[in-house]
């Protein structure tokens, strides 16, 4: 049984890589990616001195012609697992373009084909839970927040600035289903959960609710960005479901809650080129993004010291990363040559926490 429990805390977390395919315009391009295999994948670096490679390791590596239904179903259980009372985040990382949305999202044209893990993760929740209901009655709600510059804004607010937009089946979602007085105390918003408890939370019973919520947070996250200033690159955003499920028989109660987290872009921003705000978002970003690295590099070499407090991202996530809470981190990478050098600073950063 210890052997077991052993066994099952050094599977707690898992890192998987994806390459995006070349976007049409750029498909005259030689990719950077020589060969991958189960969890392996080769770089080919070229060099003044001829041609190398480096090879990387990983849980998972998803080539550019593998489905969002083929991601999604690979990691199916560990979503499941969420109904079962398991704490999971779920993080993509990657130089901005590098694909992070799509996998989380889903492209600008979305349609069911192409819909990313939050979708499909909210979908097959709803699917199991009905599955389950002679035994269980699960009560399911999310939460989305961004975390920009070490501050945090709820994007579920359809009030003040971001009144213009909610759309007409959300207000009808809203005022039909108005959030029962006592949901929160009967959701015990999960201390273990995410650390923001005023954050608007949303109790979801169908995939249209979350296609509603989802379109809303999205707005919000564009509120604010500028041609010149694509907030969503710069910024962290944070889909958290919680669920509460009680056991119909004994009475028992299980809960769970997934962060399902599209990191800012990883890339380093040349100090020499940009000053002020750029400056400042790029330092952030920075900072935050080797906090979560340092993290789960100390988490999976089992410290006893963990340093949470080194980011806002880390500290509101703190109760959902280690213990019993399974993560997986997703890297994701362009095939483009241009993006060499970043692709090689993802791996790096992957492998490190690997
Ligand atoms: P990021 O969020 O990392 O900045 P995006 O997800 O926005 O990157 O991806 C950049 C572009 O590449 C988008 O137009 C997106 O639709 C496209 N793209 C990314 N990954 C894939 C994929 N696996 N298949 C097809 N198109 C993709
Ligand atoms: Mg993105």
């Amino acid at each position: 049984k210890l052997y077991n429990q052993v066994q099952d805390l050094k599977g707690s977390i898992r890192v998987y890589c994806r390459v995006r395919p070349f976007l049409s315009e750029r498909s005259s391009y030689v990719s950077t990616v020589e060969h991958i295999e189960d969890g392996n994948i080769t770089i080919s670096t070229p060099s003044k001195y001829g041609k190398g490679c480096k090879s990387f390791t990983f849980n998972k590596v998803f080539g550019q012609s593998v489905t969002q239904a083929e991601v999604f179903s690979d990691m199916q259980p560990l979503i499941r697992s969420v109904l079962d009372g398991y704490n999971v985040c779920i993080f993509a990382y990657g130089q901005t373009g590098s694909g992070k949305t799509y996998t989380m999202v889903g492209p600008k044209d979305l349609t069911e084909k192409n819909q990313g893990v939050n979708y499909r993760a909210l979908g097959d929740l709803f699917v199991l839970a009905e599955k389950r209901k002679d035994n269980f009655r699960y009560d399911i709600a999310v939460q989305m927040i961004e975390i920009y510059n070490e501050q945090v804004r709820d994007l579920l607010v359809i009030d003040g600035s971001n009144k213009r937009y909610p759309s007409v089946h959300l207000i009808l979602f809203l005022t039909s289903c108005p959030l029962p007085v006592n949901f929160r105390s009967r959701l015990i918003l999960n201390q273990t959960g995410l650390n923001v408890p005023d954050a608007s939370l949303m109790p979801v019973s169908s995939t249209s609710d979350v296609i509603d919520l989802m379109n809303l947070g999205q707005r919000n996250r564009a509120v604010g960005a500028t041609a010149l200033n694509d907030r969503s690159s710069r910024s962290h955003s944070c889909l958290t479901v919680h669920v509460q499920g009680k056991d119909l028989t004994s009475g028992t109660i299980l809960r769970g809650c997934m962060h399902l987290v599209d990191l800012a872009g990883s890339e380093r921003v040349n100090k020499s080129e940009v000053t002020g705000d750029r400056l400042k978002e790029a330092q952030h970003i920075n900072k935050s993004l080797s906090a979560l690295g340092d993290v789960i590099a100390s988490l999976a070499q089992k410290n006893t010291h963990v340093p949470y407090r080194n980011s806002k991202l880390t500290q509101l996530l703190q109760d959902s990363l280690g213990g019993q809470a399974k993560t997986l981190m997703f890297v994701h990478i362009s095939p483009e040559p241009d993006a060499l050098a970043e692709t090689i600073s993802t791996l790096k950063f992957a492998e490190r926490v690997a």
